[in-house]
C-alpha cells in the first residue's frame, strides 16, 4: 500500500462537478467518506435546529447534503461497478453502514418533517414551482414511509421490523447464490453434449472441476448460473438431462439448509405489519403509494387485459411446438414437459428463421451504430452529440466521451461511455448512471444551472483479432435503451435537483425513454443507416432485416404469460394474500399459474424460493412495473407511427413534443400529465399488442 503522501490529492472531497477518475483510489475512500459523513452531520444538525422554515433555508440546504452524498458515494459505488478490485470491496463493505444509518438520520429526523410541513401549509407554497412542489411532496411522502411520524413503541417495532427485514433478504439472496452454485453436473462423453453451441461448450469446460478440460474434449460442468442454464435448456439433445437440470434449477433454495420457505412467509407477515404501522392495509399499497400505477385494482386491470390476449397466444405457441416436435416425431403430443419446451421453441425458430446473431454482427461495427444512433438524436431531438474522447479522462481506457449540444449549439450535457466486457474488474449486464443532476444550486462559472453527466456501462464483445467491436442486434438494442435512459437524464428542462432528468420519475414510469428508443431498432431507415459489413461496406440485406422483424413478434404470448405470471403472482402475495390464513405461499402459486401458465408444469416447481426480486430486490408489490411501462413506451412510439415514420417533418414535430414533455420533463410533474401531454390522451395498451403480434 502506498504512503498517504503519494497518493494524489483526494478526488472524494473535490468540489462538485466531473469526477477526476485518474486520480482515484481504493485508500480515498475510508478519509474521504469519514471526513465528508463529518462535515454533513455538522451541517444538518445545524439545519434541524436552527434553519427557518422556508425553501431557501431548509429545502436548498437538504438538496446540498444529498448532492453531496450523491457525488461522494455515488461515485464509489459507480466504481464498485466498473473497477471492483479487493480492495474497494473491503473499505466498501466497511464504509457502508455508517452512510446507511445517516441516511435513515435524514428520513426521520422529526425537526425536518415539521418544517417542510410548515413549508407545506404556508404563504410560500403558492410561490413555488410545480416541479418544486412536487419534490416537496416527494421528500414529505418518502419519510412518511421511513416512519418518521412514529413514536414510541410504534416506531420502535417499526425499526425492529426493517433491521428484521434487511436481514432476512440477505439471508434470501444468500440461500439462492449458495444453491446455485451448490449444483453442477459434470459430463464425460460427448454423447451429453450434443447439440451444445460452441460458447456454451467453452464456458463449461472452464466451469470443469478438471484443470484440463476444453471445450472440444471435455470435461464440461453444467451449472445453474443463467447464461449456462438457458442455452442448456434450449439445445441439448439429451432429454434425461434436460429434465435433471430444469428439476434442480426451479427447486433452488427449496429444501435443506439453504430452504427460503420460512424466510418468504416471514418477510410478508413483517411486510403486511410493517403496512399497517404505516396506516396501509397491506404492502402493495405501500408500494403504489409511491408508484405511477393509482391502485392495486389499475395494476390487476392492465394485467388482465394483457392476459386475455396473451393466454390464447401462448396456447397457440405451445401446439405450434407440439407440432414441430411431432413432425421429428420426437415426442408424445402430451408428454411436452417444461424441460422440453424451451428445446422445442428453439428448434421451431432456427426452421421458422434460419437465421443467429453471429449473423448479423459484422453488418453493426460499434462506430457505425453509434453514428446511427446520433443521427436519430439529432433528427428526434435536435441534439447534437459530439465525440470528444481525450478531452476529459474516464475511469479505463475504453470509455469514450461525449458532449451534447443543443440546436443552437450550446453545450447541455455531457456522457461517458464504457462499452466493452472486461474480464475481472466490471460487474456484467449494462446500466445507466447519474453522474451529476442538472441543477441551479450549482452554477456554473457563467452563471448557468450545472450540467448533467451520465455513464452508460454496457458489456458487449471487444474487438477482436483486428476487427473493430462488433454487436449482435441484441446488443445495438441495448445500447439504445441504455442510451434512451441517459437521454432523459441529459435533456432534462428541469433545474430544480429534487426533480431534474430521471430523479422522482417513478419506478413503473422510468422505462418508458429506454424501451421507446428500443423501438427504433425496427424502424427500417433507422436500422439500415446504422449498419455496415465491416469488411465491404454493404448495409444489411433485405432480407435479413426482413427476418429480424419477423422474429420479433416470435412466441411474444409465451413471453408475455411469463412476465404476467411474476406480475400477478408477487401483487397477489403482497396484496389479497393474508400470510395468517389457512393458504400458503405455494397455493397462491398454483392459483395464479393456472390462469397464466399453458402446458404441463412440474409439481414440486419453487420458483417463488428463488425470486430475488420480491424477497431480496426493490421489486416487492412492483414487478408489474416491467409491463405497465411497455405499455406507455409502445404507446409513444404508436404516436410516430401516426403521424407517419415515413414523414420527416411529422418524425420531427413528434420528437419535438416528446423532447419537451417525457425527457424534458422527468420527475418534475406526475408521469400520467406528462404522459397525455405527449399523448393527448391517456395510454392504451393497443400499440403494445400489435407491436407484439397480439393484436
Ligand atoms: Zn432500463
Amino acid at each position: 500500500m502506498p504512503e498517504t503522501s503519494t497518493l494524489p490529492e483526494n478526488p472524494l472531497l473535490a468540489p462538485t462537478g466531473i469526477a477526476r477518475f485518474p486520480d482515484f483510489r481504493a485508500e480515498h475512500v475510508e478519509p474521504g467518506v469519514s471526513a465528508m459523513l463529518e462535515e454533513l452531520e455538522t451541517s444538518f444538525q445545524e439545519l434541524e435546529e436552527k434553519a427557518p422554515a422556508t425553501w431557501e433555508g431548509t429545502v436548498d440546504p437538504l438538496e446540498r447534503i444529498g448532492d453531496r452524498m450523491n457525488f461522494v458515494w455515488g461515485l464509489v459505488a459507480h466504481l464498485m461497478g466498473v473497477q471492483n478490485t479487493p480492495a474497494l470491496r473491503e473499505v466498501y463493505e466497511k464504509m457502508q453502514p455508517s452512510i446507511v444509518e445517516f441516511s435513515m438520520k435524514l428520513g426521520q429526523s422529526r425537526q425536518i418533517f415539521d418544517k417542510l410541513e410548515m413549508i407545506r401549509n404556508g404563504e410560500e407554497w403558492s410561490t413555488l414551482s410545480p416541479g418544486q412542489q412536487r419534490g416537496l411532496d416527494s421528500l414529505l411522502h418518502d419519510a412518511r414511509l421511513s416512519g418518521v411520524g412514529l413514536d414510541g413503541e410504534a416506531k420502535a417495532r417499526f425499526n425492529q421490523l426493517k433491521q428484521e427485514l434487511a436481514e432476512i433478504s440477505t439471508r434470501f439472496s444468500n440461500n439462492v447464490l449458495d444453491s446455485t452454485k451448490a449444483f453442477g453436473l459434470e459430463l464425460t462423453d460427448k454423447d451429453q453434449v450434443e447439440g451444445l453451441p460452441p460458447s456454451l461448450l467453452a464456458f463449461a469446460a472452464q466451469a470443469s472441476e478438471s484443470s484440463d478440460a476444453t471445450p472440444e474434449s471435455g470435461p464440461w460442468r453444467i451449472t445453474l448460473d443463467f447464461p449456462c442454464f438457458r442455452p442448456f435448456m434450449q439445445h441439448s439433445r439429451r432429454r434425461d438431462l434436460r429434465e435433471q437440470v430444469y428439476k434442480a434449477f426451479i427447486t433452488r433454495a427449496s429444501a435443506g439448509e439453504q430452504d427460503n420457505s420460512e424466510l418468504i412467509l416471514q418477510t410478508l407477515q413483517k411486510r403486511r405489519e410493517l403496512a399497517a404501522i404505516l396506516g396501509y392495509k397491506n404492502w402493495a399499497e405501500v408500494s403504489l403509494s409511491s408508484k405511477m400505477a393509482p391502485d392495486v385494482n389499475a395494476v390487476h386491470q392492465l394485467l388482465e387485459e394483457l392476459r386475455v390476449v396473451g393466454f390464447p397466444a401462448a396456447q397457440r405457441d405451445l401446439q405450434e411446438m407440439i407440432d414441430h416436435a411431432r413432425t421429428q416425431g420426437a415426442l408424445d403430443a402430451e408428454d411436452m414437459q417444461p424441460w422440453d419446451s424451451p428445446f422445442w421453441a428453439e428448434r421451431l425458430r432456427e426452421s421458422r428463421f434460419d437465421f443467429t446473431q453471429e449473423d448479423l454482427r459484422p453488418y453493426f461495427p460499434m462506430e457505425k451504430v453509434l453514428d446511427g444512433l446520433f443521427n436519430l438524436t439529432k433528427k428526434l431531438f435536435g441534439t447534437s452529440v459530439e465525440d470528444v474522447t481525450g478531452t476529459v479522462p474516464g475511469w479505463n481506457e475504453d470509455v469514450s466521451y461525449f458532449v451534447l449540444r443543443d440546436a443552437k449549439g450550446d453545450q447541455i450535457a455531457s456522457l461517458f461511455l464504457d462499452p466493452y466486457a472486461r474480464s475481472a474488474d466490471k460487474r456484467g449486464g449494462a446500466w445507466m448512471n447519474d453522474g451529476l443532476g442538472k441543477n441551479s444550486l450549482f452554477p456554473q462559472e457563467n452563471g448557468q444551472p450545472r450540467l448533467p453527466v451520465a455513464y452508460i456501462v454496457c458489456n458487449f464483445t471487444p474487438p477482436l483479432g483486428g476487427k473493430p467491436a462488433l454487436l449482435t442486434f441484441e446488443e445495438v438494442e441495448t445500447m439504445f435503451h441504455e442510451f434512451g435512459h441517459a437521454l432523459q437524464h441529459m435533456l432534462t428542462q428541469v433545474d430544480c435537483g429534487l426533480v431534474s432528468g430521471i430523479e422522482n420519475v417513478e419506478w413503473d414510469a422510468v422505462e418508458l425513454p429506454s424501451q421507446f428508443m428500443e423501438n427504433w431498432c425496427y424502424h427500417e431507415p433507422t436500422l439500415m443507416g446504422m449498419t455496415a459489413h465491416h469488411e465491404t461496406g454493404a448495409p444489411l440485406p433485405k432480407e435479413l432485416f426482413d427476418k429480424i422483424v419477423a422474429a420479433r413478434t416470435f412466441h411474444s404470448g409465451t413471453a408475455t404469460c411469463r412476465q404476467l405470471n411474476f406480475a400477478l403472482l408477487d401483487l397477489e402475495l403482497h396484496s389479497s394474500f393474508d400470510p395468517d390464513s389457512e393458504e400458503s405461499p405455494i397455493n397462491v402459486q398454483e392459483r395464479v399459474a393456472q390462469k397464466t401458465l399453458v402446458g404441463n408444469r412440474y409439481t414440486e416447481a419453487r420458483p417463488l424460493n428463488s425470486f430475488g426480486h420480491i424477497f431480496a430486490g426493490g421489486y416487492a408489490a412492483g414487478y408489474y412495473s416491467y409491463k405497465w411501462a411497455e405499455v406507455l413506451s409502445a404507446d409513444a412510439f404508436a404516436a410516430f407511427e401516426e403521424a407517419g415514420l415515413e414523414d420527416e417533418a411529422a418524425i420531427v414535430n413528434t420528437g419535438k413534443r416528446f423532447a419537451e414533455t417525457v425527457l424534458g420533463l422527468g420527475g418534475s410533474r406526475k408521469p400520467m400529465d406528462v404522459f397525455k401531454d405527449f399523448r393527448g390522451r391517456e395510454p392504451k395498451t393497443d400499440a403494445l399488442l400489435r407491436h407484439s403480434g397480439l393484436a
